[in-house]
């Protein structure tokens, strides 16, 4: 009885540890089973991809494209699907303007426990509404929440898809989140040449991401730092 009893505790402590150290791999910014994930890029030269999550949306496209023009910086927006297609308009505009599409997943789930048909569908439809807003140079994939654990890479691995994360998350800090000024000093402090910073900046509830745009692009240019999209950050690797 007693053998029985430590016998069910061991499979529990073995469920739970694998379970948690699964939870920690489909979180990793830096490692995934199949294919490429990509933080950040070796290179001496002092480069950044700012990127956009979610979106596009009526209300701010307007906003984020306005501070980038005034600036002239190319930035990369990792759309959703179903957005996209909500505001087809605000997607051209993006493209029109000069700034890289990636692909955010159709419907922003959470695609850690999920079949490889949904996978497919949730990506290519995707790529499909980033085709019809005329972005035409190579699609790169960013998980929704970051999360991803077998399928999903998998299905990225097969059909020659990177996954884009990001090295540098000042929103996941909800004392910085909430003041565009502690945004902008800490991606300023964190900032290193081949750098991706992730930043939402496509809903009211993201003003004070949007405000510390502008600021964190004079930060980083009294730098020396140069914008960059996603692809050209990538032709940037290995290169000394
Ligand atoms: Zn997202």
């Amino acid at each position: 009885m007693r053998k029985r009893y430590y016998g069910i505790i061991l499979a529990i402590v073995v469920l739970f540890v694998v379970f948690y150290s699964l939870r920690q791999v489909g979180d990793s910014r830096t490692f995934q089973f199949f294919g490429e994930i990509i933080p950040r890029v070796d290179t001496p030269k002092k480069v950044v991809a700012l990127t956009f999550d979610d979106g596009p949306t009526s209300c701010c496209t307007e906003k984020i494209l306005g501070i980038l023009g005034n600036t002239n910086v190319k930035a990369t927006f990792f759309v959703t699907g179903r957005e996209l297609e909500q505001n087809p308009a605000e997607g051209q505009r993006i493209v029109a303007a000069g700034h890289e599409l990636g692909n955010h997943s159709y419907s922003h789930a959470r695609m850690f426990f999920v079949s490889p048909s949904f996978v497919a569908e949730e990506i290519e439809s995707t790529d499909r509404q980033i085709r019809a807003a005329g972005y035409s140079g190579e699609i790169h994939f960013r998980p929704p929440y970051g999360k991803k654990l077998f399928v999903l890479p998998y299905y990225l691995a097969r059909t020659n898809r990177k996954t884009i994360t990001w090295d540098i998350e000042p929103e996941s800090h909800p004392d910085i989140a909430k003041d565009s000024n502690k945004i902008s000093e800490h991606i300023l402090t964190n900032v290193r040449p081949g750098s991706i910073v992730l930043l939402h900046v496509m809903y009211e509830s993201r003003r004070e991401s949007l405000k510390a745009v502008q600021k964190t692009i004079g930060n980083l240019r009294s730098q020396g730092y140069e914008f960059v999209t996603v692809s050209e950050l990538l032709a940037n690797r290995n290169q000394t």
